[in-house]
């Protein structure tokens, strides 16, 4: 008996385990459809080819200018 009861705990552990881990990816891959940076809803066509994208178009192109300067200012 206490055998299976352990086994049945490993198994509610094991599902717990599941579903947080699977909550964790879906919230950390599915985009809300708004820029986390101006608040503009995302371009639709941008969120069909990237579903976690973050940032709309403008904010993505100017983080990347952003982050560009800073990797040169880095190497100095
Ligand atoms: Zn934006």
């Amino acid at each position: 008996m206490d055998e299976i009861d352990a086994a049945n705990e490993q198994v509610e552990q094991f599902t717990r385990q599941a579903l947080n881990a699977a909550l964790a990816r879906r919230s950390a891959v599915s985009s809300t459809g708004i820029c986390r940076s101006c608040t503009l809803p995302i371009e639709p066509e941008r969120l069909r080819v990237n579903p976690t994208a973050a940032l709309c178009h403008d904010c993505l192109a100017e983080e990347e200018i952003e982050r560009q300067r800073t990797i040169k200012l880095g190497r100095r």
